[in-house]
C-alpha cells in the first residue's frame, strides 16, 4: 500500500498541522505524508510579511509564489483538505490559533536551512514543544543536510569540489514519499483569507506581472513536466548548450526548486538514471552531460551548507578580507547598472533582461554581477540584494553564494583581481549579437563587429546604424584600462589597511563581532549542535548572528588565491595580478610560490579549518584547490 495513503493500517487519529513554506508540492513530501499517515490534516500557509525582514520576496517572486499556493489549494482540495492561507504579525500565533482551533497534538513542516528561517524555526518549535506540542520535522529541500557532510576531523568543507566529491562518495540512499491518495481534513475554524487577499501581488503590480505568465507556469506538476522535458529532451546536450545566452539550454528549473515545487531527490535520481544508461551505452556525451547537471544541483546544496556552516554569510563575507574592501558606494553607478546603462551592451542587455523577465542565464548573472563588483566597485552585498529582489528564483543561500563566488569572498571562487572584458565576452558568448539586439533594440541596426563596443564604430557605421553614443546609448561608465587601475589600487588599499589591522590586533585572535543581543562562541566543528545554540540564544529577529572566534588573522598580503583561472583565460582578462604585486613590493620567488603552490590540486589542507573568516585555509595557497574551468563556469 503507498505509504502516504490515509488508508494505511498505521493510521491514527492524531490531528497534524502540516505547516507549509517552500515546500509546495504533495509529491515527496515527507512532512505531509507522515501527517497523512497519522489522521487528521490541517494544511496551512502562513504569510507574514514582518518576519521576511529586509528578505522580504521581490515582485516576481512573490507572483510565484501566488500562482504556486493556488495550484496547491487546488491539488489538495482535490484530495479532500483545504490548503489554509493566513496573513498574520507572527507566524507562532498563527499555529498556536490553528493548534487550538482543530485540538491538534502535532505539527509536521520541512526544514529550511537559510539563517533567517532556521532561526525563526527553531523558536517556534521550542514554544510548541514546551506548550506540549509534538513538532516533527523533515528534509525535503536537500539531498544531503548540511551536519550530514564533514571531512575526516568533523570539520565543514569550506571548497564546492570537496564538498561535492564527499557527498558522491556517501552514496546516500535517497528515499521519496509517495502522494497521499486522501486527506483527512482535520474540523476547525481559523481567522484564513483568500490568496488575494494575502496581498502577495498588489494592483500596480498586476500589469507588469501578467507578462510573466506567458513565460512561466509555476505550480508543481508544471514543475514535473518542466523535469521531464527537460531530462528527456535537453539534458543530453546540456554540456554543450549550457553556456548559450537565451532560450531553454538549461533546466530553467530553479524556481520551482526554490518553492520546492519540485523535489531535488527526483531531479538527482532521474538525472542518475541516465547517467547510468548513458555510461552502459558509452555516450560520453550523455556522461558529461549528466556530471554537469548532477554538479550544477550540487551547488544547489553547497549553498544551504556554506550558509548552514557559516551562518552568517548573507551580512559577511566568507573571506574576511573583503570587510577592508574599500568599495566606492556610488548611487549612480549602482543606478546606471540597474537600469542597464552602463554603456557596456552584453551588461546592460542583462540587467534589461533581468528587469523585465526576472530570470537570466547563469553565465549572464555571472557578467552582471562581476562588473558591479569590480568595475563599479559597488558592494557585494548591494547587487546580492539587487539580485533578491528582482529574480523570479531569488534564494537566499543561491544569490549569496553567487556574489560570493565573484567577488573573491570564497577560497575556490573567482581571484577579486579577476577581470573578465565585457567585450570580449560578448564574442564569446554572443556571437551573433543576437542577445544584444534583443534586449537593446537601440543597438538593433549595428553590424555584429561594433555590436559590443559601440565605442570602438567609426562615425559613419554609428551614423547609419541610428546609435548616438551619449544620447540614445551610453558611453562606457568607465573605460576598462582605468577600471582595473582602481581595482588594482583598491586591493593594494585593503591588504595595507588588512596588514595594518592584523599588526595592530598584536597577533591575537580575531574576533568577529556580531549584532546579536546575546553573543555566542560557535565553530564550524560540529556545526549542528552550533546551530542549535546560536538559534536558542537569538530571538526570532532575522538579522542576528553568531559571534566566531578565528584563530588567526591573515596579515600576509601574498597568502592570495591561485591565479590559475586567470591564465586559462589570460586573453580575456586584465593581468591586474602583476601590478598587484608588484605595487606591493612582492618578489618574484614569492609569486612563483603561490603558483606553484596553486597548481596543485591534489595537495590536502594541512591546518584545520574550524573558523568562519578561513584565515587559515586561505593564507596558505598550498591549501587551496585548483581552479576549473567549470568552477569559473559556475
Ligand atoms: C551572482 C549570482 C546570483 C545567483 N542567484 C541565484 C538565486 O537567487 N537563485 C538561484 O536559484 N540561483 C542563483 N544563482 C545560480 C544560477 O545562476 C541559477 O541557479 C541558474 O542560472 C538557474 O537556471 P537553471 O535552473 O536553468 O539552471 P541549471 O543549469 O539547469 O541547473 C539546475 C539547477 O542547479 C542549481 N544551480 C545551478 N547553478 C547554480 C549555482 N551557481 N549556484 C546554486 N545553484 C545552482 C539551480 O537550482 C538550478 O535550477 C546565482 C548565480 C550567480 C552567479
Amino acid at each position: 500500500m503507498d505509504p502516504g495513503s490515509s488508508e494505511s493500517p498505521n493510521m491514527g487519529c492524531n490531528k497534524t498541522i502540516v505547516w507549509f513554506r517552500r515546500d509546495l508540492r504533495i509529491e515527496d513530501n515527507p512532512a505531509l505524508a507522515a501527517a497523512a499517515r497519522d489522521g487528521f490534516v490541517y494544511p496551512v500557509y502562513i504569510w507574514c510579511p514582518k518576519e521576511e525582514g529586509q528578505f522580504y520576496p521581490g515582485r516576481v517572486s512573490r507572483w510565484w509564489l501566488k500562482q504556486s499556493l493556488a495550484y496547491l489549494k487546488q491539488t489538495l482540495k482535490s484530495l479532500g483538505a483545504d490548503l489554509v492561507l493566513m496573513k498574520t504579525q507572527s507566524t507562532i500565533f498563527s499555529l498556536l490559533e490553528c493548534i487550538n482551533a482543530i485540538g491538534a497534538t502535532k505539527v509536521a513542516f520541512n526544514c529550511l536551512y537559510d539563517p533567517i528561517s532556521l532561526v525563526r524555526d527553531h523558536n517556534i518549535k521550542e514554544k510548541l514543544v514546551e506548550l506540549g506540542i509534538s513538532v516533527q520535522s523533515y528534509n525535503a529541500d536537500l539531498l544531503y543536510e548540511p551536519w550530514d557532510v564533514y571531512d575526516e576531523n568533523g570539520n565543514a568543507f569550506t571548497t564546492f569540489k570537496e564538498y561535492w566529491d564527499k557527498c558522491l562518495l556517501l552514496q546516500k540512499e535517497l528515499i521519496s514519499t509517495l502522494p497521499p491518495w486522501k486527506l483527512q481534513q482535520a474540523a476547525g475554524m481559523v481567522g484564513c483569507c483568500s490568496i488575494e487577499e494575502l496581498g502577495l501581488e498588489n494592483e500596480s503590480e498586476k500589469s507588469s506581472n501578467a507578462l510573466l505568465a506567458r513565460a512561466w507556469s509555476p505550480g508543481w506538476s508544471n514543475g514535473d513536466k518542466a523535469l521531464v522535458e527537460f531530462v528527456e529532451n535537453h539534458l543530453l546536450e546540456y554540456a554543450i548548450n549550457r553556456q548559450h545566452l537565451g532560450g531553454s539550454s538549461t533546466s530553467l528549473l530553479s524556481p520551482y526548486l526554490h518553492y520546492g515545487e519540485v523535489s531535488v531527490c527526483k531531479v538527482f535520481q532521474k538525472v542518475r538514471m541516465k547517467q547510468i544508461l548513458w555510461a552502459r551505452e558509452g555516450n560520453a556525451l550523455g556522461e558529461q552531460s549528466t556530471n554537469l547537471f548532477l554538479r550544477a544541483i550540487g551547488l544547489r546544496e553547497y549553498s544551504r551548507y556554506i550558509c548552514f556552516n557559516f551562518p552568517f554569510t548573507y551580512e559577511r563575507s566568507l573571506l574576511s578580507s573583503l570587510k577592508f574592501f574599500p568599495w566606492h558606494d556610488s548611487q549612480d553607478n549602482f543606478k546606471a547598472w540597474r537600469q542597464g546603462r552602463t554603456g557596456y551592451p552584453l551588461v546592460d542587455a542583462g540587467m534589461r533582461e533581468l528587469w523585465a523577465t526576472g530570470w537570466i542565464h547563469n553565465r549572464i548573472r555571472v557578467i552582471v554581477s562581476c562588473f558591479a563588483v569590480k568595475v563599479l566597485l559597488l558592494p557585494w552585498k548591494w547587487g546580492m540584494k539587487y539580485f533578491w529582489d528582482t529574480l523570479l528564483d531569488a534564494d537566499l543561500e543561491s544569490d549569496i553564494l553567487g556574489w560570493q563566488y565573484i567577488s573573491g569572498s570564497l577560497p575556490d571562487g573567482h581571484e577579486l583581481e579577476r577581470l573578465d572584458d565585457p567585450q570580449i565576452q560578448g564574442s564569446k558568448f554572443d556571437p551573433d549579437g543576437e542577445y544584444i539586439r534583443h534586449w537593446l533594440p537601440e543597438l538593433a541596426r549595428m553590424p555584429t563587429e561594433w555590436i559590443h563596443h559601440p565605442w570602438d564604430a567609426p562615425q559613419t557605421v554609428l551614423h547609419a546604424s541610428g546609435v548616438e553614443l551619449g544620447l540614445n546609448y551610453p558611453t562606457p561608465i568607465v573605460e576598462l584600462d582605468l577600471a582595473a587601475n582602481r581595482l588594482t589600487e583598491a586591493i593594494i588599499k585593503m591588504r595595507e589597511i588588512e596588514a595594518a589591522a592584523g599588526a595592530n590586533s598584536n597577533g591575537t585572535n580575531e574576533v568577529v563581532m556580531d549584532n546579536a543581543d546575546r553573543v555566542q562562541s560557535v565553530g564550524t566543528t560540529n556545526a549542528a549542535a552550533a546551530a542549535k545554540t546560536t538559534c536558542a540564544t537569538n530571538s526570532s529577529n532575522d538579522q542576528k548572528v553568531p559571534t566566531i572566534q578565528n584563530s588567526k588573522v591573515n596579515n600576509n598580503p601574498l597568502s592570495r588565491k591561485r591565479s590559475k583561472a586567470m591564465e586559462e583565460k589570460g586573453e580575456f582578462q586584465y593581468n591586474i595580478r602583476n601590478n598587484i604585486q608588484s605595487e606591493a613590493g612582492t618578489s618574484k620567488s614569492d609569486e612563483d610560490l603561490c603558483s606553484t603552490a596553486e597548481s596543485s590540486s591534489s595537495k590536502k589542507p594541512s591546518t584545520s579549518r574550524t573558523s568562519f573568516s578561513v584565515p587559515q585555509f586561505c593564507s596558505s595557497s598550498k591549501e587551496l584547490p585548483q581552479s576549473s574551468e567549470e568552477n569559473t563556469d559556475r
